[in-house]
């Protein structure tokens, strides 16, 4: 039986080493190299071409070797007959967390606009504002965003969530062991024990009152049919008044156009943006030389060979053994 890996745009040699590592009796083969297709168990797919997907009579799960599924569930192609499995690890959240605290800080701390006063050799002392008056929401608060969370709340924000379910926030349940490699359970909660909590909204009716008082919003749902273009002019006019935003999730959760307006009106007073609706984001995008946008390329959590073959190979186990995988994905919901 063999794993067959299948990517447009990751390195397959960087894989079968850690594969070797951590699986080493598994036959490991990189598309369109196939062997006889009816011994490919797994899938291990990140952006695999158009089509590759289909005619694996004997498989077991797809598992995508990052977290969003937009993509896979884009291609008519996808086998729905097996688990799509999608990558919940240590690399990838721990990556999510430093992306999601520098950018917070950024804002928070004015560091956009004493670049800005370097720029015109301004020595100057803009006020601070206490962490416990600069209020966070996370859009979207699964597990990455709760994994933020708990550091935000340990540096004093107030920190609250939108998710289409209620979360019960904060609790003992799911704590986790973070030594290296430490098994993460989707959508697990690890807060500290002195955490304060998190304020959390639920479903499209708690929206604008979550909007209205997230002075810095930071993306990060997947994107869905449900949350296609979710801000837009309307949605971005329920944040205060110079909120900030920082979108981490997908490009499609934004409307693009209403982003640059809110920028240009001063209702945002700031953006990073990780992701976009083209990607690579085309020359002509004005977002490249906005002053008040950050543009980073769909960089702010990368999945890094080393802990994401553990998290595979483990699902793999769990698999065989009869057993869910960890971060199965709802294919009605999209994510
Ligand atoms: P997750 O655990 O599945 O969390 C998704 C969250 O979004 C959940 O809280 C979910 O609500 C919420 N949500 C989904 N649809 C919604 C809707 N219609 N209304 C309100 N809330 C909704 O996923 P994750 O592992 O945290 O990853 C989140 C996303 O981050 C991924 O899908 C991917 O797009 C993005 N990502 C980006 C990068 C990057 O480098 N930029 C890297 C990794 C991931 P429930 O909790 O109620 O289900």
């Amino acid at each position: 039986m063999s794993l067959l890996f299948i990517s447009s745009v990751e390195d397959p040699e960087r894989w079968r080493d850690e594969f070797a590592r951590v699986l080493p009796a598994e036959d490991f083969r990189v598309w369109p190299d196939t062997g006889p297709r009816e011994a490919v168990e797994f899938l291990l797919v990140w952006r695999p071409e158009r089509g590759s997907m289909k005619g694996f009579p004997n498989l077991k799960a797809i598992l995508n070797m990052g977290a969003g599924v937009d993509y896979l569930l884009a291609d008519p192609d996808l086998p729905r007959d097996a688990p799509l499995v999608r990558l919940v690890d240590k690399g990838l959240t721990d990556g999510m967390v430093e992306f999601v605290l520098h950018a917070v800080l950024h804002f928070h701390r004015d560091f956009h606009r004493y670049r800005a006063m370097q720029a015109r050799k301004e020595w100057s002392e803009i006020p601070q504002v206490e962490a416990g008056r600069r209020r966070i929401g996370l859009l979207g608060f699964g597990h990455l965003a709760q994994a933020a969370a708990r550091h935000l709340l340990a540096l004093g924000f107030p920190v609250s969530g939108w998710s289409r379910t209620r979360k019960k926030v904060p609790g003992g349940e799911g704590r986790q062991n973070q030594e290296p490699g430490a098994k993460i359970a989707a959508g697990s909660l690890n807060w500290g024990a002195s955490a304060p909590g998190v304020q959390a909204f639920a479903g499209a009716g708690e929206m604008d009152a979550f909007l209205s008082q997230s002075d810095i919003l930071v993306c990060l749902a997947p994107h869905t049919k449900e949350t296609e273009g979710l801000i837009n002019k309307r949605t971005l006019a329920r944040l205060p008044k110079g909120a900030y935003l920082v979108n981490a999730g997908r490009g499609g959760l934004t409307v693009e156009e209403d982003v640059l307006a809110a920028l240009e009106s001063g209702q945002l007073a700031g953006a990073w943006l990780d992701v976009f609706r083209t990607e690579p984001l085309p020359a002509a995008s004005p977002f490249w030389t906005h002053p008040n946008v950050i543009v980073t390329p769909h960089t702010a959590a990368v999945t890094l060979p080393g802990p994401a073959a553990l998290e595979l190979a483990d699902n793999i186990r769990r698999i065989r053994s009869g057993l869910p995988p960890n971060g199965l994905v709802d294919l009605g919901r999209g994510y």
